[in-house]
């Protein structure tokens, strides 16, 4: 099995990172054709409009959305989370569409550009999983299709729709990998093992 992380733009290699310490082999994805080789993806953080401007120049936006619509399991993180939601509050800006979230993006604020929390996420476990926020969304609904994962405060911070997972925070920039590994367990269809 072949994971691919969209290589346009964006934090990258830490994906890749994180999917090669789990010993998953990864395909950077920059062509349509490099689809043919994945069963699952990560769309990582980065600028959403940079990262969607780019789909659209490599021609991926249409072979990447129907893949998605026949099953494809993806992983969104930040930016990714934003490339997901089929709206975005505020703005008209285009997306992959295929999740029924609504989004909005930088949603804490110039004030508060980055920081770290810790996140209560039942279906990881009791443990507490670091939320790394870096000009992060949240997102403000979702469809009764959509399952919570994460909350914090009032705003949604994780959630899954089917074999979709978007998280406003970056897993990637931390050393817990359950988050990595509880998207696996969604591709591979086995149940991901709390603690
Ligand atoms: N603010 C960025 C956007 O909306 C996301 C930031 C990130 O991915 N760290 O695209």
């Amino acid at each position: 099995m072949k994971v691919g992380v969209l290589a346009v733009q964006g934090a990258v290699a830490e994906h890749v990172q994180a999917l090669s310490t789990l010993d998953v082999e990864t395909v950077l994805v920059r062509l349509p054709s490099d689809l043919n080789e994945i069963s699952a993806l990560v769309i990582p953080g980065g600028e959403s409009t940079t990262i969607r401007k780019l789909l659209s120049d490599y021609n991926l936006v249409e072979p990447l959305q129907k893949r998605i619509q026949e099953g494809l399991p993806v992983l969104g993180t930040c930016a990714g989370m934003v490339l997901l939601a089929k709206k975005i509050a505020d703005s008209d800006m285009k997306t992959l569409g295929v999740m029924d979230i609504d989004v909005k993006r930088n949603a804490f604020g110039r004030q508060v550009d980055s920081f770290e929390t810790e996140l209560s996420v039942p279906d990881l476990g009791s443990d507490k999983f670091k939320g790394v926020f870096i000009r992060a969304p949240i997102i403000k609904k979702v469809e009764p299709n959509v399952e919570v994962l994460c909350t914090l405060g009032e705003d949604i911070v994780a959630a899954r729709q089917d074999k979709l997972v978007a998280l406003a925070f970056h897993p990637e920039l931390t050393d817990d990998l359950r988050f990595h590994n509880y998207f696996l367990g969604i591709v591979t269809g086995r149940d991901y093992c709390k603690k």
